[in-house]
């Protein structure tokens, strides 16, 4: 009888990790599915960024700047701080990553609210941490006395979202301060700041500012959701330049393409010609909350580009039915949570209403 031959072996921490599961598609012969599960921005890049990266194709055949050097100086002059206190990634999930591989390793722990961004346990199970999950409040909001109380020895890491991938809500400055106040200096905090520029709660902590305050503070920000440069992968953290430095050691060299620097580049350029299609996306946030609210939705105050229906046991269900609408309707479903569904175009909000609608599904 053969054995079967030895293999080789994962570390544990990485083989326990889920495997892929490709997200929704649309049927391959219908119409266009409504694409409102990955909080893309609905317009395409702008025609200046479209050119540039165009432009960067032609010498495809020559590494990018290694350094990104340019754009370290762009975005810290953007955010008033030096070149060396920012770290550019391949998207801000890369730079998390990044962070979590220069910060933690095996018998680390790392808090973060529970739901928030899918990536934060997965990133700190790739780094050989421990993921300490701490529940949302009712409202969707972190609970930040409850993650102060789950600081032990061994907490090395906390990563705040504000506003919270998928609920929506912010982080208020008072009580991200009266956190802090709480937090060892050892203890680095990360506010990941993804949905910044949709931001309309005039408490909503500042990461920016708050840096100069907090000397164990980063902020996490990327060019994937306002920018609208999801497919290119440019994201960065930012803070004290000691603190970004091990970072910076961890990236994978040349991991920022040159398309996705020179589109990233073009793109602060372009910032207030991109901040009004940020601003039709926020007014059309206000128009489905409501109308939301009128199918019987208690929505959590939505500061991202994206709403949140808590849907509970009937998820699975919903999601299901709003797949198989004319046009089809892809959202983000949390099987047993709730569904996080992206603000699109008007007509595209319309036909997630519309079907929404239809259904019936006003359960919260
Ligand atoms: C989308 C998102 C990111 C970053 O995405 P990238 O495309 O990797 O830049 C980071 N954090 C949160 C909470 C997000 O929702």
């Amino acid at each position: 009888m053969d054995r079967p031959a030895a293999r080789p072996e994962p570390r544990p921490a990485v083989a326990a990790l889920p495997r892929y599961v490709p997200g929704a598609r649309g049927a391959a012969d219908g119409p266009p599915p409504v694409k409102l599960s990955s909080n893309e921005s609905p317009y395409p890049p702008l025609p200046s960024v479209a050119q540039a990266v165009a432009a960067a194709g032609e010498v495809a055949h020559r590494y990018p700047d290694m350094f990104a050097v340019e754009l370290h100086e762009r975005i810290g002059a953007f955010l008033g701080l030096s070149a060396e206190s920012v770290a550019v990634g391949g998207g801000s999930v890369a730079a998390l990553h990044h962070v979590l591989q220069a910060y933690t390793g095996a018998g680390d722990e790392v808090i973060f609210a529970w739901r928030s961004f899918e990536a934060y346990p997965i990133l700190t199970q790739v780094a050989g941490a421990t993921a300490v999950p701490v529940p949302l409040t009712e409202d969707g909001r972190h609970d930040l006395d409850a993650m102060a109380a789950a600081i032990t020895e061994r907490t090395k890491v906390i990563l705040l979202c504000s506003p919270n991938n998928p609920t929506g809500p912010t982080l208020r400055t008072a009580e991200v301060e009266g956190f802090l106040a709480h937090v060892p200096s050892r203890v680095l905090v990360v506010l990941d700041e993804a949905y910044v520029e949709f931001v309309r709660d005039p408490d909503v902590i500042d990461g920016r500012a708050a840096l100069d305050r907090h000397p164990n503070l980063l902020i996490a920000r990327t060019f994937s959701k306002a920018y609208g440069l999801a497919g290119l992968r440019v994201g960065y953290v930012a803070g004290d330049a000691e603190l970004i430095a091990p970072v910076r050691s961890c990236v994978t060299p040349f991991s920022v393409s040159a398309p996705a620097q020179t589109a990233a580049i073009v793109s602060l350029d372009a910032r207030d010609e991109l901040l009004e299609r940020v601003e039709a996306v926020v007014a059309e946030r206000g128009r489905v909350a409501d109308a939301l609210a009128e199918l019987g939705w208690t929505v959590p105050d939505p500061q991202g580009n994206f709403v949140w229906l808590a849907a509970g046991e009937r998820t699975a269900e919903i999601a299901a039915a709003l797949a198989a609408a004319e046009p089809a309707v892809l959202v983000r479903p949390f099987a047993g949570e709730g569904i996080r569904v992206t603000i699109g175009t008007r007509d595209e909000n319309d036909a997630m209403l519309a079907a929404l609608a239809s259904l019936g599904a006003n359960a919260s």
